[in-house]
């Protein structure tokens, strides 16, 4: 059989042997009843990682960042977030659903927000005016390429958001290619966010589950009971805390590669004649290019990559995207640009 080289996201990650080893050797016990010795650990291991009080298991990342909006404001309120967040394109919409609050967006560049444009989307606070309950980041922003918020804008979007007493939460999915690709700790995003949220099932390569972080217990307690009404309160999860707790020891330093290998993909691609990308925007493991005026639709582009081994997403009139993993090799992406180049030529 042909080998398959799986581009579309660090989602189709599959956990190693010794993943799956430490799963089936995981101690557990009822998480409801906060007696999951795996699950503990995990939370806690985060936490210090990040530099936070607490952390809580969840399912997804969808999960984690609802609870952050659903615990952080109030109904008919507004969340400022940027117009192409994972939370305005890919949650089905549950911030107005489940927390009834109302989405505010904003057009970054590649996904990142100014601090200007944010100061200008705080409502003022008089009595006509719907109010800014809670501004979102998203680091890496997924629909930017990957892109990586400066620390310097963080910093003056919380001193702005502190002048305003307004909370911040980070979409943090992929919070550790940030950090891997700047060599900061994470504690030095963390820690200018009320909570913050991560994904294990990335490119860390854990089948499942997200943590939503705090300094604030009493925000975690309150984020646990609505873990309980969407429905994401678990049992004996530490088999899959498990799998998050390797992800946490032995995936992260990896990262590099899938950037290294990011790179590697966008300076091939830059080859052809029929692709639009930019290297230097390629900051993380996720390379957005473009291809115009082909013969072939950006449908029946995918489609033919496909037969011919290689799996990525159109993502737009003339875009694509290509995420690596740790499922993919340095040799699978040199193979995987030899028949993009031949399928487009
Ligand atoms: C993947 C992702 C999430 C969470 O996705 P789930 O599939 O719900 O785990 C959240 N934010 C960003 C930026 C993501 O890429």
């Amino acid at each position: 059989m042909m080998p398959v080289i799986d581009l579309r996201s660090d989602t189709v990650t599959k956990p190693t042997t010794a993943m799956r080893k430490a799963m089936a050797q995981a101690e557990v016990g009822d998480d409801v009843y906060g007696e999951d010795p795996t699950v503990n650990k995990l939370q806690d291991t985060a936490a210090a990682l990040l530099g936070k009080k607490a952390a809580l298991f969840v399912p997804s990342g969808t999960m984690a960042n609802q609870l952050a909006i659903r615990a952080q404001t109030q109904p008919g309120q507004e969340v400022i977030v940027e117009s192409k967040a994972h939370i305005v394109r890919y949650e089905q919409g549950a911030a107005g659903a489940l927390a009834g609050v109302q989405l505010h967006w904003v057009a970054g560049e590649r996904g990142l927000m100014g601090v200007e444009q944010v100061e200008a989307a705080i409502r003022p606070k008089d009595p006509h005016t719907i109010q800014t309950a809670l501004i979102c980041i998203e680091n890496t922003h997924n629909s930017g390429g990957g892109t990586i918020y400066p620390l310097a804008t963080i910093e003056r979007i919380r001193a702005v958001a502190s002048a305003h007493r307004i909370p911040m939460h980070l979409d943090g999915a992929r919070l550790f290619n940030a950090v891997t690709a700047t060599t900061l700790p994470p504690a030095s995003y963390a820690q200018h966010f009320e909570t913050v949220s991560l994904c294990l099932s990335k490119g860390l390569g854990a089948p499942a589950g997200s943590l939503l972080l705090s300094n604030d217990l009493a925000l975690i307690d309150k984020a646990r009971r609505f873990r309980r009404m969407y429905g994401g309160a678990m049992r004996q999860a530490g088999i899959l805390a498990a799998a998050g707790l390797y992800a946490l020891e032995h995936h992260v330093g990896r990262l590099k590669m899938d950037h290294d290998n990011a790179k590697r993909l966008a300076r091939r691609l830059q080859q052809i004649p029929a692709v639009t990308i930019n290297p230097q925007h390629v900051e993380t493991n996720i390379v957005i290019f473009d291809v115009v005026d082909h013969r072939l639709s950006p449908a029946a582009i995918v489609a033919v990559l496909k037969e011919e081994g290689v799996l990525l997403n159109a993502i737009g009139a003339t875009s694509f995207r290509a995420v690596t993993h740790l499922d993919v090799s340095t040799g699978a992406i040199d193979q995987a640009a030899d028949i993009i180049a031949r399928v487009l030529n």
